[in-house]
């Protein structure tokens, strides 16, 4: 059975393992999010948010797999946070843990 809990450790953990981004200084001022696309379910703070409260559900959200700086936004983030190497981290993690988009 693959886990999709916190058997792997901490989302936050694992995604700062992998890129030295920490993404609970996100601080949700969804600057990042003004032009979401209409099939993503969430803001990147709210990802980043549960994310980082080790929540699995961010792994099926349609914002991480439907995020891209090219068409929705550039990826800057005012705390300087690296969100394209973020969501690319946690795709990883979430096809490590059997899922896909
Ligand atoms: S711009 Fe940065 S701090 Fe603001 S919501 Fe986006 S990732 Fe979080």
């Amino acid at each position: 059975m693959k886990p999709e809990g916190g058997q792997r450790g901490p989302i936050a953990a694992i995604v700062f393992a992998s890129t030295g981004e920490d993404i609970r200084n996100c601080g949700q001022c969804d600057l990042c999010s003004i032009e979401l696309s209409p099939s993503m379910d969430m803001t990147i703070g709210e990802l980043l948010q549960k994310a980082a409260q080790n929540d699995p559900s961010v792994f099926r959200s349609t914002t991480l797999w439907h995020y891209d700086p090219m068409l929705h936004m550039d990826g800057r983030c005012q705390t300087g946070i690296d969100i394209l190497r973020v969501i690319e981290a946690m795709r990883e993690e979430a096809k490590l843990r059997g899922i896909s988009p």
